[in-house]
């Protein structure tokens, strides 16, 4: 499906099969010569076969196309490998170029998750439906990286880069100060709340997060253009109810540990999540590993506030309110 936002700035809605998510939107700025597309899809036939579609009835030329790519998430990344021409610069955060290493990161954070009590025979599982797994690019492909305050411009389109870390260590957004647009990828999003998952032990990546949100609630915006879901105008609003929610996330942890002692995977079958799945037990491994992620996130944010202890019990973290 396509849709002109503003002259020469298309959405394109990919469809993403059995993905909660259902869609991803793919942004396309025309320019006289070379044009720029913002995120691409998994790399997947469904995906694939929307998007050249779509750039064929555009009049798109893919050999004068550059790339933005928002963040590493393989719903954005996965297809720019099948589409870059040669000649095509693909920009992304040079904190995520260098994060490529699915298998590598995926060993990293299943230590991490097994020592909070994730099953281990669910890892495996979990593995093989996640589609950072199934869907990445076909082949490595070389990124012009950028950084917080570079620009791009296309068209009459000029766009700044905004670092926004915490839905994945590198995201970055794309604000166009004229005429007030944002692309916000999936830092934030109308229609679900951007997942915000720990990966691994060191990063405090919700207070990142958070910190993301201020900094782009300083902006002039009239127009967000997400990475999923419908383009929103009121993104202030928006902000102030992303922060409201995680607030509520933490404090429902707090009281799911009340004075019990947990860890954190018991801690996750207790928490209330928004999917279509009657109960914990019929989670897919793969859902209950992104659940597990963003209990993670929220227990590290309340250990560094000082509102959790954990401490290692019997080989595992186990967290209790301190
Ligand atoms: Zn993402």
């Amino acid at each position: 499906m396509i849709e002109e936002i503003f002259p020469d700035l298309y959405k394109i809605e990919i469809p993403l099969p059995e993905s909660p998510l259902r869609a991803i939107n793919s942004y396309l700025i025309k320019g006289a010569e070379r044009s720029l597309i913002v995120d691409t899809g998994m790399n997947r036939a469904e995906c694939r076969r929307v998007l050249l579609s779509s750039l064929e009835k555009l009049g798109v030329d893919l050999k004068m196309t550059d790339f933005f790519i928002t963040h590493l998430h393989t719903d954005h990344l996965g297809l720019v490998a099948d589409l870059a021409d040669k000649s095509a610069k693909v920009y992304f955060n040079y904190i995520e170029a260098s994060m490529l290493d699915f298998r590598k990161h995926w060993e990293e954070s299943s230590a991490f998750y097994r020592v909070n009590a994730f099953p281990a025979e669910e890892i495996e599982k979990a593995l093989e439906g996640h589609p950072g797994f199934k869907y990445n690019m076909s082949e490595m492909v070389h990124f012009s990286t950028v950084k917080d305050g570079d620009t791009i411009e296309v068209g009459k389109y000029r766009f700044h880069c905004i670092e926004t870390p915490g839905h994945s260590a590198g995201h970055t957004c794309l604000y166009e100060a004229s005429k007030k647009i944002l692309v916000s990828g999936d830092h934030i999003l109308l229609d679900i709340t951007p997942n915000v998952s720990l990966w691994l032990p060191e990063r405090n990546v919700l207070k990142q997060y958070l910190a993301s949100l201020d900094k782009i609630y300083l902006l002039d915006v009239n127009l967000v253009l997400p990475g999923h879901g419908r383009p929103f105008n009121n993104l202030r609003q928006r902000i102030i109810e992303l922060k409201q929610h995680h607030r509520e996330r933490a404090d429902e942890i707090l009281s799911i540990l009340n004075s019990k002692v947990m860890n954190a995977y018991q801690i996750s079958s207790r928490m209330s999540w928004d999917i279509e799945y009657g109960s914990w037990e019929e989670f897919p491994a793969s859902q209950k590993w992104f659940a597990m992620g963003e209990t993670l996130s929220h227990l590290k944010y309340l250990e560094d506030e000082g509102s959790v202890h954990s401490e290692m019990q019997g080989g595992n973290i186990v967290y209790s309110v301190a």
